[in-house]
Formats: C-alpha cells, sequence, structure tokens
C-alpha cells in the first residue's frame, strides 16, 4: 500500500465504491481501505441454497426512479422488479376484505398528515407522540415504520421521516442488492483487511496549499498521508469511537453522531421445497398483524426465487438477535401457521438470518434521527478543516437508510473534496 495519496477514502460500502468510483473516474489519485475481508459494508448477498441469492442487508432499490444505482443496474443489465405484487392483509388469522384492508390505507394517509401538520408546526417529535395508538391499525402501523427507519416509533424523529424522498417504487434486485454493490468495486483501487485505527486531521495548513499532505490516518498495514479524506464508517462505528481522532472531534459532530445511532434491523429467509407451496390464489404479500405485538409483512416469493422474504426491526429486532435463531423461527413460523394452516411447517425447509448488530465493522443496522435531532444529517455532513469529509447513508437529508442515498453521499464527498 502507497503511504502518499491525494484522496483517502475509508470503507468500501455503498458510499466508498461510490466515492471511489467517482475520483477513479476524475482521475484523482486516491485509494480505499476496508476493515474487512470484503467489499459491500451493508450489502451483502449470499446464496440460500446453491443458485438463489438472499441478502442480507439492503435488497430493495428504494426510490427506483430516482435512483443513482437503478440506472448502474440498467447498464449492466442486472434484473429488478418493478411490478407491483398482490397483496393481503391477516389480523388475529383472518384475511381482511378490501374494504377493511382499505381503512388500513386511509389510516396511513390520515397519519402522514399528522406529520406535516406537526412539521409546519416546527415540531421535531416522535412519531409515537402523533400516532393515534388506540387504532386497531397501530400495531402493524407501528411496526411498518420501524422497518423504514431500524427503530421503535417512540425513537425516532418523525421530521426526518418525511425528509425521506419517497417515490413509492421499491424494487427488489432478482440476483441481489449486495452483489451489484460488489461488482462496483471492480478496477477500483481497494485495500481490504486494512483497518483504520486514527486520524491525525490537526495537520491543516502545515504543508500548504490544498495538495499538501493534511491528514495522517494509521491503519493495521502502515500509515498513510493524504491532502483529503473521506470517512463513510457507520455512525455505530464512529460512536463506538472505534477510530481515534486527533484532534477530538468537535462537540457538535460528536453530538451529531450520537443523535444518529444505529437502529436494529434484520432480514429473514425462508426458503421452501416445492415452487410455489400455496394455493394457487395466495397473493404474493401478506401483511400479517396479530392486533398487538406480532406483526410481519411477508413476501411470499421473493423476485421469483422460492423463499418467503420478511424483516423485523427496532427493539423487537434487537431482543431476536440476542436469542438462539429458533426463536425467530418460532415466531414467524406461528405467524404463517396461523395464515396457512400448521401444514407450512412442513414445507419450509431452511430458515435464515442477518444479524448486523453483532458486526462489529457496522454496529447496528442504519441510522435513525433521535426525536429533536433531524437536523444533525446536515452536521454531521459538514467536512472539518477543509479536507476530512464524511459520507455514507446517515448523512444523506433525503435518502438515508439506503445504499442509493450512500452511494450519492460518496460521490458527493469527491465533488466537495476536489473544490
Ligand atoms: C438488514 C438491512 C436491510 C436493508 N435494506 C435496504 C434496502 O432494501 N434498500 C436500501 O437502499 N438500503 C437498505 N439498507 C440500508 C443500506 O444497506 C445502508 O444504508 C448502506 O448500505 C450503507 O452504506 P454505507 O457506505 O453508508 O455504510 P457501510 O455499508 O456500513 O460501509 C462502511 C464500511 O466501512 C467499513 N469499516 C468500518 N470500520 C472501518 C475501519 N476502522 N477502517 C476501514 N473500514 C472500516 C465497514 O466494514 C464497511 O464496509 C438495509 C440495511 C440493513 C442492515
Amino acid at each position: 500500500m502507497k503511504s502518499n495519496c491525494q484522496l483517502l477514502i475509508i470503507g468500501a460500502g455503498a458510499a466508498g465504491l461510490g466515492a471511489a468510483q467517482k475520483a477513479q473516474q476524475s482521475g484523482i489519485d486516491y485509494l480505499l481501505v476496508e476493515a474487512s475481508h470484503r467489499v459491500g459494508g451493508r450489502g451483502l448477498t449470499e446464496e440460500l441454497a446453491p443458485g438463489i441469492p438472499w441478502d442480507l442487508g439492503c435488497h430493495w432499490l428504494h426510490s427506483g426512479g430516482i435512483n443513482p444505482l437503478a440506472k448502474i443496474a440498467d447498464r449492466q443489465g442486472s434484473h429488478y422488479d418493478k411490478h407491483l405484487p398482490s397483496r393481503a392483509f391477516y389480523m388475529q388469522g383472518n384475511r381482511l376484505s378490501e374494504k377493511d384492508s382499505s381503512e388500513y390505507h386511509q389510516f396511513c394517509a390520515a397519519t402522514w398528515q399528522k406529520i406535516q401538520l406537526s412539521d409546519s408546526r416546527g415540531e421535531d417529535i416522535a412519531l409515537s407522540d402523533i400516532v393515534d395508538h388506540e387504532s386497531r391499525w397501530a400495531p402493524y402501523y407501528n411496526y411498518w415504520q420501524s422497518l423504514m427507519t431500524s427503530e421503535d416509533v417512540d425513537n425516532f424523529s418523525a421530521l426526518d421521516l418525511i425528509r425521506f424522498n419517497d417515490t413509492d417504487e421499491n424494487w427488489p434486485l432478482r440476483d441481489g442488492y449486495g452483489r451489484l454493490l460488489a461488482q462496483q468495486s471492480e478496477g477500483l483501487n481497494i485495500h481490504l483487511n486494512t483497518a483504520v485505527k486514527r486520524i491525525d486531521w490537526g495537520g491543516s495548513g502545515k504543508t500548504g496549499g490544498k495538495q499538501g499532505n493534511r491528514v495522517t490516518v494509521e491503519t493495521n498495514r502502515g500509515t498513510v498521508k493524504a491532502a483529503n479524506l473521506i470517512i463513510t464508517v457507520s455512525t455505530g462505528v464512529l460512536g463506538a469511537r472505534d477510530i481515534k481522532f486527533y484532534p477530538e472531534l468537535p462537540i457538535n459532530k460528536q453530538e451529531a453522531i450520537a443523535a444518529l445511532p444505529l437502529g436494529s434491523y434484520n432480514n429473514f429467509a425462508m426458503l421452501y421445497d416445492e415452487a410455489w407451496p400455496f394455493d394457487s390464489d395466495t397473493p404474493e404479500r401478506i401483511d400479517y398483524s396479530n392486533g398487538d405485538d406480532i406483526n410481519f409483512a411477508f413476501k411470499l416469493k421473493c423476485s421469483g426465487w422460492p423463499y418467503v422474504y420478511c424483516a423485523v426491526a427496532g427493539r423487537q429486532a434487537r431482543w431476536l438477535e440476542h436469542q438462539a435463531i429458533d426463536a425467530s423461527e418460532e415466531l414467524m413460523m406461528s405467524a404463517l401457521v396461523d395464515i396457512f394452516g400448521a401444514d407450512i411447517k412442513k414445507k419450509i425447509i431452511k430458515f435464515r438470518t442477518s444479524a448486523w448488530g453483532d458486526d462489529p465493522l457496522i454496529k447496528g443496522a442504519f441510522s435513525a434521527s433521535k426525536p429533536g435531532h433531524a437536523d444533525k444529517r446536515k452536521v454531521l455532513a459538514e467536512p472539518l478543516a477543509d479536507c476530512v469529509y464524511f459520507a455514507g447513508e446517515a448523512t444523506s437529508e433525503d435518502a438515508f437508510a439506503t445504499a442509493h442515498g450512500a452511494w450519492q453521499s460518496g460521490i458527493d464527498a469527491v465533488y466537495a473534496s476536489s473544490q
């Protein structure tokens, strides 16, 4: 690894890969260092069975029509699924009528209006202060919002939530989002297994001029000096102080990191033994609620692959991650049995889950702004000393918690650093 470069990028997740591609296209002398043995960060595709991919992290191209990674997928010929799945709502074991289910959508629309009203009053409060908890729809609505933020409704800012630019186009990639991200690393100047330990950014102006080596970064494989630095590690890693800064980060930056912690969110995949073990008229997507604390959005066929996909977030995800995998399996199976009857148990032949909270290089799922702190994303994104730039999903004001938001933030940081 060379010891000098114009631009050093830390972390080869979506943000770091976006930054490195942009730097390479711009002819910038850059280096990308990644602590892990692999690229992709929170984008990771594995095989559930030979030839059947599943994503442990990002899965959907959110806001597909304006998603830069959808355009890249197009150029590469990677397939994604645009069709809207047929849906049904099961409440306490009963399939609801169309009329009853439409009440749920009315509840969502009414709550959205209340959030907008709260925003217009200049409030930045928890979503739980806005939701009508007496409604029978509240438990499922709260579950669904936890999937958006990886936190429970009392633990994130409603204002932050509505700043997300959602075009309501969510397209899963057939061969995996993690795979698409990994493909972006081809031809880039990446050093894997290279963990940053310490950043000395106090050298601003020491060597004079924009091109001087203003930052010194210590890794487990040697020291690199660079004119500019882009940091893309998660707020979980920053908050744990796994990387030491000299001088310490300014207080407002430390506060921003603390206000944007990672929540919990894990994906689940249940492989079945037949092409389609359900009745022929079974919808592809089932919203399930026991009317209380057990709520799931099941996708019964994942981009044509034979497995049920589901996700859990917030406290429930945190709790499940610390139990044996059987606890998750029992919980999800009980809901599937409630819907399809006991026979479904025999048809599920493999059960898998991710465990992002346990990953020492991530430490959670994605950033959720604490109530009262929606403006901290902007603070986190501000550069230091005109040479240290912050990118990654948590720095995006309108596409946080996504791979495309992270990707774009990396590109924007390269642009800012080269001005
Ligand atoms: C379960 C789950 C489901 C999700 N689903 C979706 C989805 O469907 N659609 C979507 O758009 N987004 C989704 N997301 C969010 C999305 O995956 C992330 O927002 C995005 O991948 C974050 O990218 P990043 O580059 O900001 O950070 P990361 O992916 O965390 O990349 C940071 C990199 O820094 C590395 N690193 C850490 N410490 C060091 C160090 N000291 N030195 C060097 N390198 C270091 C890490 O190993 C990592 O590779 C999901 C996330 C999870 C967890």
